[in-house]
């Protein structure tokens, strides 16, 4: 007889995280033996420099030079002397993934291609408040993803691996590098990048621990310092990981629910299968931390004739009753080889106006980049493909590190991903 793991038992939690272990990322050791800085908690590195003979107090000199600073080189570290600068450039580095492309929309949407030491690559996109010097830099977690949600461009790539701690902080460093934002502005300075969502390739929570050592490395208050109230993960439902994101993170929760019945969600989010949505919204329920002021964000992207009508809308409303949340309605946008099209301004309207009439914001999240259409991982294919081409001509495009967002924007480089999939 088959017995079933109960969803939140630590034998379904062991399952996920040995599943995570089998798509580890690389060490953080280089071929020549250097140890990468980047990614290391507080207590690694510490526990690094002792190894070395020196004192603990180097050791946050260091974290504040690498996330306060931003620096790459030890010879930066104007407050170590040279001999030491020159025996942990011998020992350690400062990691950036490269920047290979960066494809603008003229609503000032910028999607970078990063690639890792490995040689493998992701996707992350800063997207700028239209209001405000602010914006929101989306992360990946994973290189490809295994949960194939039927929207979803990305899903169509099946999983590589996970990223590391260190690929994922080093997605916003090199973003800060990008626009220029170090030291870590102080006080009321506008942070051009003062949010971020986990939302680019990948399910954080099936790379929760890599996921969950960035975010304090990030939320580290000597260094990035970003607010958990600005941090947000998004998740496709993986129920037994939920409860320890709000326990231990306390970061805000998204998550992609698209459907609101079990027959409908199997199909666009397949998870479901696996954890229902009677599961997912009890979890919801039992977020630890949700209140009025830190709601939970349900992100529907809006599919027509598939899951946009006044009965679903309905249905929404009374699955959600009693979570502290709001509805992110998230207009559809086809890519090459979907099978759905976008909901009509009015389904659309009719749909919002049933969710805030029962007391919910419903706001209908514009695609960004809407000039550069495409789906979420299409720059990494697309730029692939031109790389091998220019590669044949000897001539390869995508090569420059932090190419400039004009030349990167020339040639054969398909634009990507205009929208926060979820
Ligand atoms: S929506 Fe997210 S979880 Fe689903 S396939 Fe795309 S990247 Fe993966």
């Amino acid at each position: 007889m088959t017995v079933l793991a109960e969803p939140h038992s630590s034998l379904e939690q062991a399952r996920i995280l040995a599943k995570a272990a089998a798509f580890a990322p690389p060490s953080p050791r280089m071929e020549d033996g250097r140890l990468d800085l980047v990614g290391l908690s507080r207590t690694e590195l510490e526990s690094e420099i002792r190894e070395i003979g020196e004192q603990p107090f180097r050791a946050r000199q260091l974290w504040h030079w690498i996330y306060h600073h931003g620096v790459r080189n030890f010879s930066e570290c104007s407050n170590i002397a040279k001999p030491l600068q020159q025996r942990f450039s011998e020992r350690f580095v400062i990691s950036r993934p490269e920047v290979v492309a960066v494809e603008q929309s003229s609503d000032g949407t910028k999607k970078f291609l990063m690639r890792f030491r490995d040689g493998q690559m992701a996707e992350t996109v800063y997207i700028p408040d239209l209001e405000d010097a602010r914006g929101t830099v989306c992360v990946s977690s994973q290189i490809g993803c295994t949960l194939s949600c039927r929207f979803c461009h990305t899903g169509t790539q099946k999983l590589v691996r996970n990223l590391s701690a260190a690929e994922i902080v080093g997605q916003f460093m090199a973003l800060r590098d990008f626009y220029g934002e170090w030291p870590t502005p102080q006080g009321g300075t506008p942070r051009l990048l003062s949010n971020i969502v986990f939302m680019g390739m990948g399910e954080p929570l099936y790379n929760y621990e890599n996921v969950a050592k960035a975010l304090r490395i990030l939320m580290d208050g000597e260094g990035i310092g970003l607010s958990r109230r600005r941090i947000t993960l998004s998740t496709a439902g993986v129920v037994p990981v939920m409860q320890r994101v709000g326990e231990e993170l306390g970061v805000n929760l998204a998550v992609s629910l698209h459907a609101v019945r079990d027959s409908l969600r199997d199909e666009l989010v397949p998870l479901n299968r696996k954890y229902p949505l009677a599961q997912l919204i009890e979890a919801c329920r039992r977020y630890p931390g949700a209140s009025n002021a830190r709601r939970i964000t349900f992100e529907y992207v809006m599919l027509r004739d598939v899951n946009d009508s006044e009965a679903d809308a309905k249905e929404l409303v009374r699955l959600i009753k009693g979570i502290p949340c709001k509805v992110n309605l998230i207009p559809f946008n086809p890519w090459p080889g979907s099978s759905f099209a976008p909901s009509t301004p009015e389904a659309l309207e009719r749909f919002a106006e049933i969710i805030m009439a029962a007391g919910y914001a419903a706001p209908v999240r514009m695609p960004r980049g809407a000039d550069i259409l495409a789906a979420c991982g299409q720059l990494r294919t697309a730029c692939g493909r031109a790389r091998r081409a220019d590669a044949e001509a000897k001539n390869i495009y995508c090569s420059s590190p932090f190419a400039s967002p004009a030349s990167a924007s020339e040639g054969s480089i398909q634009p990507m991903l205009p929208s926060l999939r979820r």
